[in-house]
């Protein structure tokens, strides 16, 4: 399409929406974005999927979009536009009152995922510095802070531990658990193709009939919350084979005898049996993983989202540890991340247990640091998890927040609780693009830019930190969302300096030691060559790390978590008999802010739907296209049926984006013990015919 028009400039930047990080140009025509070209980036190889190719720009120049400041009229119940003082002193004072009354722990602010790099910073030193609280957290509390936990518990470090291209480019077997990359991660769904279209081997482990599983040698159709049993079955079969690394565990692992004796109960028998999977299946698996040169575990989402997340995250490391597949090419332990920046804002501090870097807010010698360098006074007690605020407000615990860029109305499970937390509080500010649901609970709306519009980081899935490029200017009133924070933290009494995005990238790096080689100035250089650098990057002239763990593990010895499997909080019964999982669909980014402003992406996938089994629509009396009631113990949706075999008997799978039925209505807020991410992947529903 850009070939038809002359454009006055192409922009090099990152594609705002999945954690893949894509590199493209945006094309700009009259002052604004017309289209998108591939670049041969590191992570994409040229190529792009839909949402890079036509959902990434319509939202940028939408005339929904929020350009003045907005407060609400308590009478009315309206917005009202203000300016930006008003806004931004009405939002400093009122947080100073509450702090006041309640004290610093009444106050929480999340940061915005899909935001770049320097602006997660500025949030959590916000609520750190001006709040007095470590209440801060985002949206990986709901995605992946079991890979967070997990791989740090194991492993010493919460990310993928090998380059997307050295995944699908190498191994002779690719393990992918729970994830669904053709759909959530189109990119390197592709690669993973191309991979077996070269003659790799691919192992799907899914409850359902995913794309890639057409093309797996293996695809084990597994009982949703059964991921543990499934691990330790593998690891059974491994021991029982004699193909364990032996070399391997004992230079380089501890707590291998303690894992060893449990796994000796999970026969492929017993594992089939709690899996509904068959024991062969297993055992070919097992050993294909065992024998491979070079094999990956990819995960995603399947994995994490359990009351048993994190043991389920700690499960893939495991099997890795036990075959000695870490800290070498073309292996590893790889969570596929979310949402572009989601590893990011895990690394910036937007945390409630860790300062930016993964410097723990427990260990006084870390909190003294950054008294020094942020020069005030610190909160030394670590903070609310962003899933436990949401009950902290209702119990009136949590009397103001402040959120950046989320929509936890559409993202987080049982969506009455959210919708009855944010009723409960007595002050709520959200700095956003559009009126989201959320937002409409907000006593003030701060509107911020879209990634199109300032300069600033995106850290992608692999620890690759790339830039994001400024490629038009910021409609009408709304401001740099940093700008935006810098003015609060100046009139909550705070003294922070006006920056740009590549000063606070070294400020980033000044206190941050695995960033301590990392500015916006290097990322641009001919050495970086915009291949971004990869975290562990602690000096000027280090060259990033692309392989974690060579040698030695982050935390010395990787260690086997001895985990059993333990069957997820809600189970089927008589009265809502079929498991429900929900999940992304290719043409939608989460909350489908963005990408829903895309016409042609609604056209092709705009409203809810639930896929049923066909023996289960068979006894429902319903057929493909019929209107469901959906009832669970929390709340009752309408969607549409989608019969087939996709899933198995009695369970049943649903997107989360639409709002004419949205999934998280009906999902279950029980939280993971660890990390208290929720199970988004096991819940229990009645379908009706409606
Ligand atoms: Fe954007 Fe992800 Fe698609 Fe790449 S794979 S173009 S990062 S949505």
């Amino acid at each position: 399409k850009y070939r038809t028009y002359q454009v006055e400039k192409k922009v090099l930047t990152t594609c705002p929406h999945c954690a893949t990080g894509c590199q493209y140009y945006l094309l700009v025509k009259d002052g604004k974005i017309v289209d998108t070209e591939a670049y041969n980036g590191p992570s994409n190889k040229g190529l792009l999927c839909v949402k890079g190719r036509s959902g990434s720009f319509d939202f940028v120049h939408h005339p929904s979009r929020i350009t003045d400041p907005l407060i609400k009229n308590k009478e009315t119940g309206e917005f009202e536009k203000a300016t930006w003082d008003e806004a931004l002193d009405l939002v400093a004072s009122k947080f100073m009152e509450i702090k006041k009354k309640y004290g610093s722990e009444s106050l929480a602010g999340f940061a915005c995922s899909r935001s770049p790099n320097e602006d997660i910073y500025m949030v959590q030193k916000m609520v750190r510095t001006c709040f007095g609280t470590n209440n801060t957290d985002n949206c990986a509390r709901v995605c992946h802070s079991a890979s967070v936990a997990g791989l740090a518990m194991t492993l010493g470090s919460g990310a993928m531990t090998n380059p997307i291209e050295d995944i699908t480019k190498k191994p002779d077997v690719i393990m992918l658990v729970g994830s669904n990359p053709e759909e959530a991660h189109p990119v390197v769904g592709m690669q993973i193709r191309q991979a077996v279209q070269r003659g790799c081997k691919l192992i799907v482990v899914d409850p359902r009939d995913i794309g890639l599983a057409k093309h797996a040698d293996i695809h084990l159709k597994l009982k949703p919350g059964t991921n543990v049993a499934f691990a330790n079955g593998i690891m059974n079969v491994i021991i029982s084979e004699g193909l364990q690394d032996e070399k391997f565990i004992a230079e380089r692992t501890e707590g291998y005898e303690k894992i060893k004796e449990i796994v000796k109960d999970y026969t492929p028998e017993k594992v089939a049996e709690i899996c509904h999977i068959d024991a062969e299946d297993l055992k070919k698996a097992a050993i294909m993983y065992a024998k491979a040169k070079m094999a990956p575990i990819i995960y995603c989402l399947g994995v994490t989202e359990h009351s048993t997340g994190t043991e389920g995250v700690m499960s893939m490391s495991n099997m890795a540890l036990l075959v000695g597949k870490l800290g070498r090419e073309g292996c590893g332990v790889n969570p596929l991340r979310g949402q572009n920046n989601v590893q990011g804002a895990c690394d910036m501090g937007a945390s409630p247990t860790d300062f930016p870097g993964y410097q723990k807010v427990a260990n006084p010698e870390v909190v003294a640091k950054f008294e020094k360098a942020w020069n005030t006074k610190l909160n030394p007690n670590p903070g609310l998890h962003a899933t436990d605020v949401f009950p902290a407000a209702i119990k009136g615990d949590i009397k103001g927040l402040y959120i950046y860029g989320e929509d936890p109305v559409v993202t987080d499970p049982d969506t009455h609780h959210i919708i009855k937390a944010l009723e409960s509080l007595d002050f709520f500010v959200i700095q956003e693009l559009f009126m989201t649901e959320t937002a409409q609970y907000a006593d003030v709306i701060l509107p911020g830019v879209s990634y199109a519009e300032k300069e600033g980081t995106f850290t992608n899935t692999e620890r690759r930190v790339q830039r994001v490029r400024k490629a038009v200017t910021i409609p009408g009133n709304a401001r740099l969302d940093t700008d935006i924070i810098i003015d609060l933290m100046n009139r909550m009494g705070y003294p922070q300096p006006h920056l740009t995005a590549a000063e606070i990238m070294d400020e980033i790096a000044s206190v941050t030691p695995s960033f301590g080689g990392i500015s916006h100035a290097r990322l641009d250089s001919e050495e970086v060559g915009g291949r971004g650098l990869q975290w562990p990057c602690p000096t000027k002239d280090h060259p990033g790390t692309p392989i974690m763990h060579v040698g030695k593990f982050a935390r010395g010895l990787g260690w086997f978590y001895p985990a059993e499997y333990v069957p997820s909080a809600e189970l089927p019964d008589e009265e809502y008999p079929i498991i429900l999982m929900t999940g992304r669909i290719l043409y939608h980014y989460t909350t489908r802010a963005m990408t829903g402003k895309t016409e042609e992406l609604m056209e092709i996938e705009g409203h809810s739907f639930i896929e049923i089994n066909e023996e289960d629509a068979a006894e429902l009396g319903i057929q493909n296209g019929d209107k469901v009631r959906l009832t669970s113990r929390r709340g009752q949706i309408e969607s549409t049926a989608r019969v087939g075999t996709k899933v198995s008997k009695g369970e049943s799978w649903m997107p989360f984006h639409f709002p004419d039925g949205n999934a998280n209505w009906l999902t279950n807020a029980a939280l993971d013990k660890y990390a208290r991410i929720p199970e988004y992947k096991v819940c229990a529903i009645r379908i009706e015919k409606a």
